[in-house]
């Protein structure tokens, strides 16, 4: 990443009509998971969710919703969100802008709705402001790094213990890489914070 992109990333009036929490004065959470679906692993979230009648939003990568439509179909089923996170996982800062806008739109079960997260979080602002006409550009302000291969569920429950707060949006992600660490942190944080008088909503709620 050049300085100038580091620069452009770290100005946070430039993404201003984006969103990164909610409501800081209620006490709701928004769970998100990226780069699913993945079989058998979105289908565990799925149950999980249900156990705590608890709603979130879905991140997918148009390239794995192809390919399992009805992973799609049950996320939709189960009450939950979707949200665009490109087809192919492109990275804005490697790519060009036409190489990256085309793949955003290139599977319209996933494109044809109302929210957008960028693959790593990376995006130019003529392409935000593009994105924006269409999407709200959905970022967080929980990161749990569960994809992390030298982090255990120890750490990220630390993490998630110090960083949540009124109207976090909380990213996990349901890939094979991060299953290990995130199934267990899902359960934990359902449970800690639903005993704590928290509810997790869909972005649409
Ligand atoms: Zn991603």
């Amino acid at each position: 990443m050049g300085l100038k992109k580091i620069v452009i990333v770290r100005c946070p009036w430039l993404f201003r009509k984006s969103v990164k929490r909610g409501d800081k004065r209620s006490k709701t959470l928004y769970l998100t998971f990226d780069d699913g679906p993945t079989p058998s692993i979105t289908e565990n979230v799925l149950e999980i969710l249900r156990k705590y009648n608890a709603k979130a939003s879905f991140f997918c990568l148009g390239k794995n919703a192809e390919k399992y439509p009805d992973i799609l179909d049950s996320i939709i089923n189960d009450g939950h969100t979707i949200g665009n996170h490109g087809y192919s996982h492109l990275n804005a800062f490697k790519v060009s802008g036409k190489e990256w806008i085309d793949d955003i739109f290139r599977y319209s079960p996933v494109s044809e709705n109302k929210y957008f997260r960028p693959p790593y979080g990376n995006i130019l602002p003529w392409e935000f402001n593009k994105i924006s006409k269409k999407y709200k550009v959905v970022f967080w302000d929980v990161m749990t790094y569960d994809f992390r291969q030298d982090f255990n569920v120890d750490i990220i429950k630390n993490i998630l213990k110090n960083k949540i707060r009124n109207g976090s949006v909380i990213v996990f992600h349901d890939s094979v890489k991060a299953s290990k660490n995130m199934l267990p942190a899902l359960e934990f944080t359902l449970e800690y914070f639903t005993a704590r008088g928290y509810e997790f909503h869909n972005l649409d709620q």
